[in-house]
């Protein structure tokens, strides 16, 4: 077993990279609170979690007699709290503990932080433009503001064109087969969309096609591959408790959530999160995740400190 060393990069660029990280930051701020959006604490400790689309080993702990997990990501609370408060809507950077079975990866990490945003009563349109606006303004602003650290870096920065451009999940499978994803990535010059992946009971499914979804992923070009998932959400309970068995879930695993959708405390709402590790890599053009944070929890690797 490999054992994740400290620091990583070992090429004396962590000052660069965390200057471009908090500028990225400062901008995602100043931009979704300028929009109207507010900002919520994370979410650690649950009873309930994200079931995600693939399986990695569960972390839980017990205390006080409750077995609790570390949250894999904010998707269920969140969907929870925008239906709950009197907003357009909320953004969280949620801290989360994925312990993925992933052999050797360049872009995942066990521990790493998402920004997570939903908007209240939300298409997925309108979710999709606000992210358009939104990597449009990071990575202007941080051109703006760390010229001399993107030079170090040898990483070179386009601002992207509007409009994205958008695939369906299934067009590009039969055209690139099962890898379309990091095919694709490697041949597209500006952030594009994937739209309509068969995946979480909480994506919403088309009413009017079975078995396509209102959901999308924003993929990096350069081979930098998903940048954000999201969708809009289904909400009532007799169609999430459907969908949660039709997937072999366990309804007891939700059974909070459940509780507060049969009580009609769910509403309609559309989000998704991005991953900031991913942001960072990208903007500053390293080849590995592990480069761009201090204490890199690597998969299949001890951790040192
Ligand atoms: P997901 O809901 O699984 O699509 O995760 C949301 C976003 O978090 C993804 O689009 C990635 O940018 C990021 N992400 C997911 N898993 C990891 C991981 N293990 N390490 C680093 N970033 C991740
Ligand atoms: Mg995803």
């Amino acid at each position: 077993m490999k054992t994740t060393t400290h620091p990583q990069n070992g090429n004396g660029s962590y000052s660069q990279i965390f200057r471009v990280q908090t500028e990225a930051l400062r901008a995602m701020h100043d931009f979704l609170s300028g929009r109207g959006l507010i900002q919520l604490m994370p979410v650690i400790l649950s009873p309930i979690t994200d079931p995600l689309n693939h399986s990695v080993d569960d972390a839980y702990i017990t205390y006080n007699g409750q077995k609790l997990q570390l949250t894999k990501s904010m998707i269920l609370h969140k969907q929870i709290a925008v239906s709950a408060l009197d907003t357009r809507g909320i953004y969280i950077v949620s801290p989360n503990v994925r312990l993925e079975r992933v052999q050797s990866s360049d872009r995942h990490l066990l521990e790493f932080s998402q920004l997570d945003i939903e908007l209240k009563t939300a298409t997925a349109s309108e979710f999709m433009t606000l992210i358009e606006d939104l990597m449009i303004y990071i990575i202007s602003q941080v051109k703006a503001t760390c010229a001399d650290e993107l030079e170090k870096l040898n990483a070179t920065l386009r601002i992207p064109r509007r409009p994205f451009r958008t695939h369906t999940s299934w067009s590009l499978l039969e055209e690139y087969g099962p890898h379309y994803e990091s095919e694709i990535s490697r041949s597209e010059d500006d952030l594009f969309w994937i739209t309509d992946f068969q995946r979480e009971f909480y994506d919403r499914e088309d009413p009017e096609h079975h078995g396509h979804y209102v959901n999308y992923d924003l993929v990096y070009p350069e081979g930098y591959q998903e940048a954000l998932s999201g969708g809009e959400r289904d909400y009532e309970y007799y169609v999430l408790v459907r969908k949660i068995r039709e997937r072999g879930q366990k309804l007891d695993d939700f059974a909070p959530y459940l509780e507060l959708a049969r009580a009609g405390m769910l509403g309609p709402s559309a989000g998704g999160g991005l991953g900031i590790e991913r942001l960072i890599r990208f903007l500053t053009k390293r080849s590995n995740i592990c480069e761009i944070t201090l204490f890199p929890r690597i998969p299949n690797s001890i951790i040192k400190i």
